[in-house]
């Protein structure tokens, strides 16, 4: 056995690297910057946790949320990775800080806006770092699709310590990427970009028609785990009765209800073979349930990132999945009217672009799967044969019958 793959088994179990993760961790070894985009569910996680383990010092890691650094830190410890977070929410600040000064961990988890801070500087100038990781790094641009103002305050940081730098990310196109990179101070031939095809997704695209009906045809054809993202936190509700009624175990999940209930309700879909969740987008980071059989959207997505982001959590098994997006002209004349009423005028830009993308994207009779693969810089075949648009290819209105039926009228 190479040891790489020696490491690899013997810190998280598994026999081999799962497409560029190899690339990456060697890169990262090597000491050369780099930036990943990798889809969702590809294992980034894996790409600074193998490295921070076999280097010396502490990787520290950039994370934007807090949910997302205890998740983390989790994992990791349960692969037996001596891994700490510095947030709000942490009780053993002392004892970390203790840990890290004395090279006692392997990753450090901690939020842009601390990693910023004086204080964190002081604390890094003690301590030994292998590496800086930038996870979910599509924060640092303004063309991402969440943009944290304090990731951009990082490159200073980078530049001072100037340990190896690893830029993460899911969700990236052509233009963030280039922000990314230029942002972070890493070169361009440090990009390294995964295959974004999730085969066994059938992505489906139709207008909202009485959407009740809709979701019960869909809950009917779908025994197995299934979630339906809805725009409003009532509608979650709404849905989750409905499917309730419908004879299905169903549940909502938004940011507005109790942390307990909340907690409940993620761990009874993890483990069912049959629930429905009705959710916000609050719902799925984190989340890593392989057998989900199909994402429904009952509205628009924020973004073609989202949305891909959202339904790449169908069918991680590899078995088939399938993806609904079901939507209304109101939803764009929505979503305008708030781009240009409650963005800040900079960004509108780059707002409308996001919207004009998804409207090509909705009302396209191509192939969905080219679509979303361009959207990411690929170079997909032109049909896929398993999307609406390849399987029932829209009739399209036939120019030459019109005008001579006009002619001959
Ligand atoms: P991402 O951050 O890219 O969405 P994660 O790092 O959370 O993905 O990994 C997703 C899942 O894949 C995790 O359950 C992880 O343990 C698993 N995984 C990662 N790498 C491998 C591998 N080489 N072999 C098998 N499973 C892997
Ligand atoms: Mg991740």
């Amino acid at each position: 056995m190479r040891p790489l793959d020696q490491l690899l088994h013997d810190i998280f179990g598994f026999s081999s690297f799962r497409g560029v993760q190899e690339e990456v961790v060697m890169r990262v070894m090597q000491a050369r910057d780099t930036l990943a985009v990798m889809p969702t569910g590809a294992g980034k996680s894996l790409c600074y946790q193998l490295p921070a383990v076999a280097l010396d010092g502490t990787a520290i890691v950039i994370s934007p949320l807090i949910a997302l650094m205890q998740d983390q830190v989790r994992s990791a410890r349960a692969n037996g990775i001596r891994a700490a977070a510095l947030t709000s929410m942490s009780e053993d600040w002392r004892e970390t800080q203790d840990r890290f000064q004395s090279g006692e961990l392997d990753l450090l988890y901690v939020a842009p806006e601390r990693a910023t801070t004086d204080g964190f500087g002081r604390l890094l100038e003690q301590a030994r770092i292998s590496l800086f990781a930038v996870d979910e790094a599509h924060c640092v641009s303004e063309w991402g699709h969440d943009f944290r103002p304090d990731y951009r305050l990082l490159r200073p940081l980078l530049d001072h310590f100037g340990a190896p730098r690893l830029a993460l990310t899911a969700t990236a196109d052509r233009r963030t990427r280039a922000d990314i990179l230029n942002q972070l101070g890493i070169a361009e031939d440090g990009l390294i970009v995964a295959g974004f095809d999730r085969p066994n997704i059938r992505y489906h695209v139709v207008p909202r028609q009485g959407l009740p009906a809709q979701l019960k045809a869909l809950a009917k054809a779908h025994p197995g785990p299934g979630i339906v993202y809805c725009p409003s936190r009532a509608q979650t509700e709404r849905v989750a009765e409905k499917m309730r009624a419908e004879g299905r175990s169903a549940a909502p999940y938004h940011a507005g209800l109790d942390k307990t209930v909340r907690a409940a309700n993620q761990e009874a879909f993890v483990a069912s073979e049959d629930m429905l969740v009705a959710a916000t987008i609050a719902f799925g980071m984190g989340i890593d349930k392989p057998d989900v059989r199909f994402i429904a959207h009952a509205g628009l997505p924020k973004s073609i990132e989202a949305y891909y982001q959202e339904t790449g959590r169908a069918g991680r098994d590899g078995d088939p999945a399938e993806a609904w997006l079901f939507w209304g002209a109101e939803d764009f004349a929505r979503a305008r009217r708030r781009i240009e009423s409650e963005v800040e005028p900079a960004r509108r830009p780059a707002e409308r672009d996001r919207l004009n993308a998804l409207a090509a994207f909705v009302e396209a009779a191509t192939c969905r799967r080219a679509i979303l693969l361009r959207h990411f810089g690929e170079d997909p075949p032109e049909r896929c044969g398993n999307c609406d648009n390849c399987l029932h290819p829209p009739r399209t209105i036939d120019v030459t019958t019109i005008a001579q039926k006009i002619l001959s009228a």
